[in-house]
């Protein structure tokens, strides 16, 4: 049987995967694919990002027993894993951090990447910020008309955020902006991918940078309960919290695991949902073969969700294999259950989380009624709410 954990030679996963790049991008990421595969046998190379994430993130993040959730539930143990008390306040610095000492280590000089809410953008300038690197992040027009704070915090990490003006003005413009700027100056820039996507290495990478999460949890339940949790639960955007909580329960078969990906507004209609695992097909996105919503002309369909970080039309290339060898249960959430799960986790737990993670929640809200009291259910609680108050404020106010 192939590994559900490792791609092979080629970065395929079964048949999803691979590197799909233009010519002129072959040798950069032929490039990152070797640095990586010596930086991760390198033994100083782990310590140094080790250390990074005890004393800069504050890892490891806690295992918490929610038990006014649990309690009001009526079912199983609900226990979150809380990446959101993680420096920037999500699980994206981990990776972020990884990819800035591989930068460092190849002797570049300057992070680049795309964004589209920001969310990468800010976790990638704090990391260049740290490490001593120069960060440019490339952001569609109007995405940085709309996400303002974070224009303005990845400005005063120091990053120079690229208006993209080209196109629809969006991350698709912006994608193609940042890798055309790559394809110029690789000789001192690395590019920095937000998540389990992309052409191989970044998918292997990224995951094995998360990795973290899925180490921790397993120690830390095994502690507190002396045995494995029956279930896993994370939201999917590109899938990177989810492979990170995953990868490390991937060989043990007793233990469910459920990706939880935006239903949105309306699963019937096409542009109102990004369930990507649900409604996608095999397709071509991002120098990758994966699961992709798109129209007939192979053309990325446009999503909605109310957690932006999720709205995303395609999915990690390993994702796609674990839906496909069935090691993964893949479900989704609706604007409507994540912002009812979004509050009854502020209420019982005096936790306001990300409305990423609350598609995790609205999913363990429904699974644990349906075990018994002395089963575990994990929650990757991604990242905090913090930056989504005041939109979840106006959505109540809407229906008052
Ligand atoms: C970006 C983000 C996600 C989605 O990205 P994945 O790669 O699927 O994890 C989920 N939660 C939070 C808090 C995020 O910022």
């Amino acid at each position: 049987m192939t590994s559900l954990v490792h791609a092979d030679e080629g970065g395929f996963f079964g048949s999803h995967g691979g590197r799909f790049v233009p010519p002129q991008l072959e040798t950069p990421i032929a490039e990152v694919a070797a640095a990586y595969a010596e930086a991760r046998q390198d033994p100083e190379f782990q310590a140094e990002y080790e250390a990074l994430l005890a004393d800069y993130v504050g890892r490891p993040s806690p295992l918490f027993l929610a038990e006014g959730l649990s309690r009001e539930l009526g079912g199983a143990k609900i226990y979150l894993k809380r990446e959101d008390l993680n420096h920037t306040g999500a699980h994206k610095i981990n990776h972020c951090l990884g990819e800035g000492l591989l930068a460092k280590r190849m002797g570049k000089k300057k992070l680049m990447a795309e964004t589209g809410a920001g969310q990468h953008g800010v976790a990638l300038a704090t990391a260049a910020a740290l490490l001593g690197l120069d960060c440019e992040i490339h952001m569609g027009a109007i995405d940085v008309e709309k996400q303002r704070p974070n224009v303005v915090r990845m400005q005063m990490l120091g990053a120079k955020v690229v208006s993209v003006e080209s196109g629809g003005r969006c991350l698709k413009d912006a994608v193609d902006s940042a890798f055309s700027v790559f394809a110029r100056d690789y000789k001192d820039t690395f590019f920095a991918i937000g998540s389990v996507v992309g052409p191989d290495p970044y998918p292997s990478m990224v995951r094995d940078f998360q990795s973290i999460v899925g180490r921790e949890a397993k120690k830390q339940i095994l502690a507190k309960e002396g045995r494995l949790p029956d279930a896993l639960v994370a939201s999917v955007g590109g899938g990177s919290n989810a492979l990170g909580l995953f990868t490390e329960f991937l060989e043990d078969t007793e233990v469910k695991m459920y990706g939880v990906e935006p239903a949105g507004r309306n699963l019937d209609v096409v542009g109102e949902h990004a369930a990507t695992m649900t409604f996608g097909t095999p397709g071509m996105l991002h120098g990758m073969k994966t699961l992709v919503l798109q129209d007939e002309a192979g053309e990325p369909a446009p999503v909605h969700s109310i957690a932006s970080g999720l709205d995303y039309p395609g999915v990690g290339p390993q994702h796609a294999f674990l839906k496909e060898v069935g090691r993964v249960e893949y479900v989704h959430a609706s604007d409507a259950e994540t912002l009812a799960a979004f509050q009854m986790l502020c209420r019982t737990e005096g936790i306001i989380p990300a409305l990423e993670s609350s598609h995790a929640l609205a999913h363990a809200i429904r699974l644990a009624p349906t075990l018994s009291n002395d089963q575990i259910v994990v929650v990757n609680l991604s990242g905090r709410g913090d930056k989504d108050i005041d939109y979840v404020a106006e959505r109540l106010a809407e229906h008052a």
